[in-house]
């Protein structure tokens, strides 16, 4: 089926329940920071969470099927003072303690300085993001977005005074005028454009390094459509024009406010023609030829929990690594 949606997207996961309606409680971030139950996470400001990898840790390697978990703590004290976020619950799935369900909060803090190697690492989401399980990129993914959009929202945008977390860090409240601000998340479209012969075009951005190639992708402007934005994008960058614009899947992308809405995209002509603004350079690969030039180190991949690394090997057939590992000559031959 070549045109499944994408699966198993890295930050697609996660598994908490809102639970929204116990949001309105203006008591509920002070009263979950006080119950030794609440399971707390820090976002710093740079974005970064404490994880542990099993491997340091032989003794739990056996229980957990992936090998790095957010750390997970008790309340403390100076959480209390620190700008909190609550994520949601879970039930636990035994159920055999019947009992209430665990509250997850991150608070906005710091990682200490003198970062233990052994005993746990800060790492950012594009390091860690691959290896959490699915609850824990879930949390990452929405702590980090949280965190980014109040440290970018100080000030109301209608009369320009101070606002204040409110909504147990769901809104920000004008303190002089009362307006509530929602935090937002910017759509932006990836599209793989494909050529009558299935070849892939691949683009560089002038900001990337010599060699990173991905999709082109885009941001949606107002009163526009994700389709129309897609065939917009890809005409203002490398001036060709497309057809059968068909949805392929969707993950968040809090670096710092998007949203990645994946589609495949059929191209009318071949010739490109870039805007060099926007990209460096651009070409078609065939699956062999990508596979080829990522052995030989000329092509480098997207970032690992990128939707753009899965619509490439959706369209590739295989995973990155296994058309590396396999030298790629058998890429399966499925027109897409
Ligand atoms: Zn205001």
């Amino acid at each position: 089926m070549a045109h499944d949606a994408l699966t198993h997207l890295a930050l697609s996961r996660g598994t908490l329940d809102r639970a929204a309606h116990r949001r309105a409680d203006p008591e509920l971030i002070s009263r979950l920071l006080a119950d030794p139950a609440t399971r707390v996470v820090t976002v710093t400001r740079d974005a970064r969470m404490e994880v542990l990898s099993h491997e340091s840790e032989q003794s739990a390697a056996a229980s957990e099927a992936t090998g790095t978990v957010l750390v997970q703590r008790s309340p403390t004290e100076a959480d209390r003072d620190l700008m909190a976020f609550f994520l949601g619950e879970e039930t636990p799935e035994d159920g055999a303690a019947g009992g209430d369900p665990t509250a997850h909060v991150a608070v906005v803090g710091d990682a200490p300085d003198d970062d233990d190697p052994a005993a746990g690492r800060w790492q950012n989401l594009r390091a860690a993001g691959l290896d959490l399980g699915a609850r824990d990129a879930g949390i990452f993914t929405t702590a980090q977005a949280l965190m980014f959009w109040h440290a970018a929202h100080p000030f109301c945008p209608r009369c320009g005074s101070p606002t204040a977390p409110a909504l147990s860090g769901w809104t920000r409240r004008c303190e002089r005028d009362g307006s509530e601000h929602y935090p937002r998340t910017d759509p932006a479209v990836i599209m793989a454009v494909i050529d009558a012969d299935d070849r892939l075009l691949l683009g560089r951005s002038p900001a990337w390094p010599e060699g990173r190639f991905s999709v082109l992708a885009g941001f949606v402007e107002p009163g526009e459509s994700f389709e129309a934005a897609v065939t917009r994008e890809v005409g203002e960058e490398v001036g060709i024009a497309v057809t059968d614009v068909t949805y392929l899947g969707n993950q968040p992308w809090p670096f710092p406010a998007s949203g990645m809405i994946g589609f495949r995209a059929r191209a009318l002509g071949t010739e490109i023609t870039v805007d060099p603004v926007e990209i460096a350079e651009a070409r078609w690969v065939s699956r062999e030829d990508y596979v080829a030039q990522l052995r030989s180190g000329e092509l480098k991949t997207p970032s690992g929990i990128s939707i753009a690394q899965r619509i490439i090997e959706h369209w590739l057939g295989q995973t990155v690594t296994e058309a590396i590992e396999s030298g790629g000559g058998s890429a399966a031959a499925v027109h897409w």
